[in-house]
């Protein structure tokens, strides 16, 4: 192919990216209004929780909607609230991001067989789930099981695809991720006397990204995941937004940290050895 052709085709790509990672974003919006209050996905149609009219499909165009309503319903004019084209984005600009640092290209252009093509995209989908599941968690404090067991079937799929975790990593993954969590729970009830320290919905979510990730990614994840939540929470309380009282869902910070290990956890844990060497 020619040069420039070549440069056009990779932008269009990652447009057409952009897109998908939008539309996702949107789905998942609905999935963050309607799973919590038990309500289905599928029907019925996107309408305005305020007035109930359907949004027509020209008012649902991720992000510019939002811009060309002025963040307001077109029959009502309720307040959308912004947290809408935020998750949007999000959702594309993590699916770039993921297809880029995972050299999914480079794996797309050595397709030698068909399962070639669906690793990459199982296991983009495998991470940015975790943001609807992310804001369900800090505004309800809930890990819905629909999200841990869809990423757990991801990674039953992906461990019966050749060129991926074995079954027995995998297995070792589901140890690593839900094995310390458990521990500090139990820890945490005996010591304080107060049950459900640690969420349950943590430890399947933890599972769930052992198995599809393996056990040095989950376990550099939790580290990760600590940190942040450690910062995060520090900032929370010495701003006094939050006093003791309050509950910090751990699970965003264990995805978070989690995705982090995933994209630079194997060049941080070479460095962090190297460190024992010289
Ligand atoms: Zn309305």
């Amino acid at each position: 192919m020619e040069h420039n052709a070549i440069i056009y085709a990779t932008y269009a790509f990652y447009a057409f990216l952009a897109a998908v990672g939008l539309c996702a974003g949107s789905f998942f919006n609905v999935m963050i209004w309607r799973i919590p209050r038990g309500k289905s996905i599928a029907w019925p149609p996107s309408h305005c929780p305020k007035c109930g009219k359907n949004i027509k499909a020209y008012d649902n165009i991720p992000v510019v909607s939002y811009l060309i309503l002025g963040g307001k319903c077109r029959n009502c004019k309720a307040r959308i609230p912004i947290t809408y084209p935020i998750v949007e984005f999000l959702t594309a600009a993590i699916l770039i991001t993921a297809w880029t640092l995972l050299n999914m290209n480079t794996t797309l252009r050595q397709i030698s067989a068909w399962y070639d093509a669906v690793i990459p995209i199982l296991r983009v989908i495998s991470i940015i789930m975790l943001i609807p599941m992310a804001v369900i968690d800090i505004r309800h404090y809930i890990i819905p099981n629909r999200f841990t067991l869809t990423l757990l079937g991801l990674a039953v799929a992906l461990s019966l695809i050749p060129g991926n975790l074995s079954i027995a990593e995998s297995l070792l993954g589901v140890l690593a991720g839900a094995g310390p969590l458990l521990g500090l729970g139990i820890l945490g009830t005996y010591l304080f006397k107060k049950g459900d320290a640690m969420g349950m919905g943590d430890v399947k979510l933890m599972a769930a990204l052992g198995a599809l990730w393996g056990a040095q990614t989950v376990l550099i994840g939790m580290a990760f995941g600590a940190l942040l939540g450690s910062i995060a929470g520090g900032i929370l309380i010495l701003s006094k937004k939050i006093n003791d009282e309050h509950r910090i869902p751990f699970g965003p910070f264990l995805g978070a940290g989690t995705v982090v290990a995933i994209f630079v956890g194997d060049p941080l844990w070479q460095w962090y050895l190297r460190m024992f060497y010289y």
